[in-house]
């Protein structure tokens, strides 16, 4: 029997969940990757010798997909090796504290509004009924609602410690233009039905090794090909198969999936792919804007001594610090974040490391000067994340063509879990049209 031949074009989280899917249903797939190193968006990079992360990733026990891939690629057993997984606490010291129990859900979430830190008896009263009023709504709202708007009247003091970093951490949008219905999708998941669905999930590993590397040697296990720095210039899908123009040359597959971020798609169907699904996709992704994150290092000679390995900042500049020396990484390595376009991080990347380095000297009086620090900044870390916002499904948009990408999956913002979903939903979606 002639095997029927995929080509995966992008080696992201959603390129690798299509290519683990096809190489299970017995597919012969080709992965393209324009970079060297694979993952995407999520990948490993050097800084100063230390292996570190393009952007530092936090993961939700609510990643079933993800979860469910990553343990198909290292084995069942290997999650506690490669993922530090804690009940969620945000805490920033001396300002706000709220944490999870272990009890089941719904209670998990209202014994945590209820001892949270740092709000007045009347703020933990109006937050526990809002969270009650969402759950009875089944955490769903008017598609063009955004964050901003399902908060109104709510306590100043509850936004500013809780759901104003809540929605920049999973939406990376501003809550005033942010889509209130992908804010709720993330907290039903997450609160909705099991209490280790809100918990924390940290690499201990880079995030190529967690799952793109190990995805790879599973695909080349079952007779596929990963061919890395290789730039697919164009596609055009007929009717008997796929063509793809690699550099001078063309390649013919049986079929592809379209695993590249959303602003990397227009280019690639060329010859005005003319399938009215693709068409569609394409005006839909022309119109998207996108939001930075900025990652800093920044290596300290003492252990940052942090109670916890995620710990919120005061959002001047810094929002997030992550003690990346207690998950497996140098002892006094922090990994600070900042998402979306602020007007803090419009500015050189020394000036903002050191800007960095003296909010963390105000947290943690002990620490010494940095020994080196480095900035990384996503420019189109995620697509934003706005209210009504049209964007494609992943499925087929041709004739043996699928599409997948973070961007398009409906359920969950621009995150790892959206990324595999959308991977394993086009994988599926190729498999049904070729059966
Ligand atoms: C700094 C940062 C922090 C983040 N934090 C979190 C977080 O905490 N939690 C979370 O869940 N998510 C987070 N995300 C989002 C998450 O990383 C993305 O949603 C996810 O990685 C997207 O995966 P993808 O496969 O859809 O796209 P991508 O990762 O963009 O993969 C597309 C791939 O296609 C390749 N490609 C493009 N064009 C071509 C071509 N013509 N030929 C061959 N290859 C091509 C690209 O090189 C790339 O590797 C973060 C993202 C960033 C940048």
């Amino acid at each position: 029997m002639i095997a029927y031949r995929v080509a995966v074009i992008g080696g992201g989280y959603a390129g690798f969940a299509a290519a683990v899917t096809l190489a299970t249903a017995g597919r012969s797939v080709t992965v393209f990757e324009s970079a060297r190193t694979l993952g995407g968006r999520a990948r490993r990079v050097e800084a100063y010798s230390v292996t570190v992360d393009n952007g530092q990733h936090i993961l939700l026990g609510a990643y079933a997909q993800t979860l469910a891939l990553i343990r198909t690629v290292h084995g069942a057993g290997a999650e506690h090796e490669l993922l530090d997984r804690r009940r969620l606490c945000l805490n920033e010291p001396g300002v706000f504290r709220l944490s999870t129990s272990g009890l089941p859900a719904p209670l998990n979430l209202a014994v945590a509004l209820l001892f949270a830190r740092g709000w007045s008896w009347a703020d933990r009263q109006a937050t526990i009924a809002f969270v009650r009023s969402l759950r009875r709504e089944h955490f769903r709202c008017d598609g063009a609602l955004t964050v901003g708007s399902l908060l109104n009247g709510q306590p100043p003091a509850v936004i500013r410690a809780l759901w104003e970093p809540l929605c920049l951490a999973a939406l990376n949008t501003s809550i005033a233009t942010a889509s209130a219905t992908l804010f709720l999708n993330v907290l039903a998941v997450s609160f909705g039905a099991h209490a280790r669905d809100s918990d924390l999930l940290l690499p201990r590993v880079d995030l190529s090794s967690l799952f793109p590397d190990p995805a790879a040697a599973y695909v080349a296990d079952r007779g596929g090909e990963i061919r890395k720095s290789a730039m697919v210039n164009g596609i055009a899908a007929r009717a008997d198969g796929v063509i793809l123009r690699i550099g001078y040359s063309e390649e013919q597959f049986d079929a592809a999936v379209l695993a590249v971020g959303a602003h990397q798609l227009t280019h690639l169907l060329f010859n005005g792919e003319s399938d009215p699904r693709a068409t569609v996709a394409l005006a839909q992704v022309a119109a998207f804007a996108y939001e930075p994150i900025v990652t800093a290092y920044l290596q300290y000679s003492t252990p940052l001594e942090l109670e916890h390995p995620m710990q919120k900042l005061n959002g001047a500049p810094g929002q997030w610090v992550f003690d990346r020396g207690q998950l497996d990484g140098p002892p006094g390595l922090a990994a600070v974040v900042i998402s979306t376009d602020l007007p803090s991080v419009r500015t050189g990347h020394d000036a903002l490391a050191r800007s960095i380095d003296a909010q963390l000297r105000r947290v943690l009086p002990s620490l010494q000067e940095p020994t080196w620090m480095q900035v990384i900044a996503e420019r189109r870390a995620t697509y934003a994340c706005t209210a009504g916002l049209a964007r494609p499904a992943p499925g087929m948009i041709a004739p043996r063509l699928s599409l997948a990408g973070d961007y398009t999956d409906p359920q969950f913002p621009a995150t790892l879990e959206a990324a595999t979903r959308s991977g394993v939903a086009a994988a599926q979606a190729l498999l049904q049209a070729s059966a």
